[in-house]
């Protein structure tokens, strides 16, 4: 099946960002299927969360899972929220 223009249209007027999680959003459907990608950057790990929000009264905690990219750059931990559960596919959640 084609790509849809629009689609790919979308993707070339992406902001820098934008593009950044799409890419680890593609990785991670292709790795959860079993490619892998050794030559790619740095060696991210995608782990669920949930997140407290801190409000005393709030009823619903912990929120969640909501999904992070984690990776080493210039030998410092940096993470990227990607997104609810539902936009991920299923993933390893151990805890960090
Ligand atoms: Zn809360």
């Amino acid at each position: 099946m084609p790509i849809d223009r629009d689609v790919l249209e979308a993707v070339r007027e992406m902001e820098e960002s934008d593009l950044r999680r799409l890419f680890m959003l593609t990785r991670a459907r292709l790795e959860s299927v079993g490619h892998e990608f050794p030559d790619l950057g740095p060696d991210v790990k995608i782990r669920k969360k949930m997140v407290r929000c801190g409000k005393v009264s709030c009823q619903a905690c912990p929120h969640g899972p909501y999904v992070y990219a984690y990776w080493s750059e210039d030998g410092r931990q940096r993470s990227k929220y990607l997104g609810r559960d539902h936009d991920v596919p299923e993933m390893d959640d151990e805890e960090r």
